[in-house]
């Protein structure tokens, strides 16, 4: 497995290699830096929002508080007022009606006289029994009240009631004083202290029951309990800032107060998507541009790669090109302008190397095909080009002869007037065998002082009546220099081609082979002269 992954890695070309280590460094980096900002960040707004949700609930709680002491301070000024002591209720109807038409907080305030009836100003013979209500009770006992959430035995409402004890002179119960708040009213109140897009208020009693909350409750339903968690913190005191089910069932963060008197709770929620909104929000945000980065830094990567990979592909172009032999392949410098200097400078220096492998195998050719001394072809030459010549006659059905000619007593030459003369001699014989010699003739040294001539198209005869005008001609222009004449003879063997060889491996071999024999003979037979095969 570790195998295959390693040599998948070492097949990649340039281009795969910057796109893999490029795409993997800006994903490792966006992981980095996204991964512990998510974490940190929401850390610090469930804490941001946590404190908050505690100020919100202490303010809230202070600000039901400040109003409920308020409500009880009316009910306990109209107690302790003259008209209820001296039990003129009529008087204290008065009072009540005067403060009601600038107040409208209370749906009603009334007396209940000590036997615990409540008789209406209109008809005060009929009497309402309600002694057995809380705030009656605990007035009873001389204790001022806050109610429960109760039912209005008059209107049938929800409300809550503010109650105050009567006491005469002596601190001898006379009967209470009574204001019911319709939760609507509370209702209202509570309206204004609703927060953020989620956030909402519950004042809740510490039986678990919804008095109000600060978004509309579709009244009028019976009791509405809380039974989330929070409630349960409540009855436990304890501080935890898990996130639970809220009262409306989405998931919420909360945190709860208890009321001075530890009569009503006040609980705070707000959703836990509200608080991470913004958050997500931001990572989506990063998330896309990182996207885009990555986008941007392929296209740049295929960019810069092509820039480095177009010149090094010509490169594996050019070498591939110059194996198989052609060795003046140039890489179009104006095709790579874009790429980096030093691609560039390797570029321009392989056109230099391949312009000068070509002058070099030129000359290398040349080298192997030329004699240098005399500068006509060498044998090498002969036997290749010679052999392909003398097949095209061959085939065309046309005869074909070869003479060999060596310079008769040539080290003679090199002993009497030195090796360069000897050379020069040489190359003056060359010459004038390659003057006398038509485009179907080849001309090529042998070795030594010895040449080669392939007549194309011609018989032996023929060939003869050419080796012995080459011969004349060599009498007649002797070699010459400012010091010295050398006098030349040449002996020449002539052979034409047969069709059924004697010697050698190839035709032309059989044609030298036969031509040597002749030669010989034209030297054993007093030299200067043509013999034929
Ligand atoms: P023959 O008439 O029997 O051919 O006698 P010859 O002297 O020409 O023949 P031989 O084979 O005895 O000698 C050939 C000489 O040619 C020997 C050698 O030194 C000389 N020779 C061969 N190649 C060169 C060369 O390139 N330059 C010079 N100066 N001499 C050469
Ligand atoms: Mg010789
Ligand atoms: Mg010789």
């Amino acid at each position: 497995m570790r195998r295959g992954i390693h040599s998948y890695f070492l097949s990649q070309t340039i281009k795969q290699r910057f796109r893999l280590w490029i795409g993997t460094i800006i994903i490792a980096l966006e992981f980095c830096i996204i991964v512990p900002f998510y974490f940190t960040e929401k850390h610090d707004r469930l804490n941001e929002a946590e404190s908050q949700l505690k100020q919100i609930i202490a303010l809230q709680s202070l600000y039901i508080e400040r109003w409920s002491e308020e409500k009880l301070d009316t009910i306990k000024r109209f107690a302790k007022s003259d008209p209820a002591k001296l039990l003129q209720i009529s008087e204290l109807y008065k009072d009540i009606a005067d403060y009601s038409r600038v107040h409208s907080e209370f749906d009603g305030i009334f007396f209940v006289d000590k036997e615990g009836y409540y008789r209406s100003e209109a008809d005060s013979n009929a009497a309402i029994f309600v002694g057995d209500r809380s705030y009656f009770t605990e007035a009873l006992q001389k204790k001022e009240h806050i109610s429960d959430v109760l039912f209005s035995n008059l209107s049938g409402k929800q409300m809550i009631t503010f109650s105050a004890p009567v006491l005469g002179d002596e601190g001898d119960f006379q009967g209470v004083v009574v204001g019911s708040v319709s939760l609507d009213m509370l209702d209202k109140l509570m309206e204004q202290l609703s927060f953020g897009k989620t956030g909402e208020v519950f004042v809740v009693d510490k039986t678990g029951k919804v008095i109000t909350s600060s978004r509309s409750l579709s009244r009028p339903q019976a009791d509405v309990m809380m039974t989330t968690k929070i409630i349960q913190r409540a009855y436990e005191n304890i501080d935890s800032n898990d996130s639970y089910i809220g009262f409306h069932g989405d998931k919420v963060y909360g945190q709860y107060q208890w009321s001075t008197g530890e009569n009503w709770i006040v609980v705070g929620e707000i959703a836990k998507k509200e608080i991470f909104q913004k958050l997500n929000r931001l990572i989506v945000t990063i998330i896309i541009i990182s996207l885009i980065a990555l986008l941007l830094s392929f296209i740049a990567t295929v960019s810069i790669t092509s820039r480095i990979e177009r010149p090094i592909r010509y490169l594996l172009r050019g070498t591939k090109i110059i194996q198989s032999g052609n060795y003046d392949y140039q890489i179009d410098v104006d095709k790579i302008k874009l790429a980096p200097v030093e691609l560039k400078q390797l570029c321009s220096t392989f056109n230099m190397m391949s312009s000068k492998l070509k002058t070099n195998i030129a000359l290398l050719e040349h080298s192997a095909l030329v004699d240098q001394l005399t500068q006509i072809h060498n044998r090498r030459f002969m036997m290749l080009e010679g052999s392909e010549q003398l097949q095209t006659c061959i085939v065309a059905g046309q005869p074909c002869s070869l003479m060999m000619l060596d310079i008769d007593h040539f080290k003679r030459i090199n002993d009497t007037y030195g090796h360069l003369v000897g050379d020069r001699v040489l190359h003056h014989v060359a010459f004038l065998f390659k003057e006398e010699a038509d485009l179907d003739t080849i001309v090529a040294r042998y070795g030594g002082e010895e040449f080669i001539i392939l007549a194309l198209h011609k018989n032996a005869e023929e060939t003869a009546s050419l080796a012995n005008k080459l011969r004349k001609r060599l009498m007649e222009e002797p070699y010459k220099d400012e010091r010295v004449k050398v006098p030349l003879t040449v002996s020449i063997g002539v052979a034409e081609y047969s069709a059924s060889p004697e010697y050698g491996t190839t035709v032309l071999e059989d044609m030298v082979s036969r031509a040597d024999h002749a030669l010989y003979r034209a030297k054993s037979g007093g030299r200067n002269r043509v013999e034929l095969d």
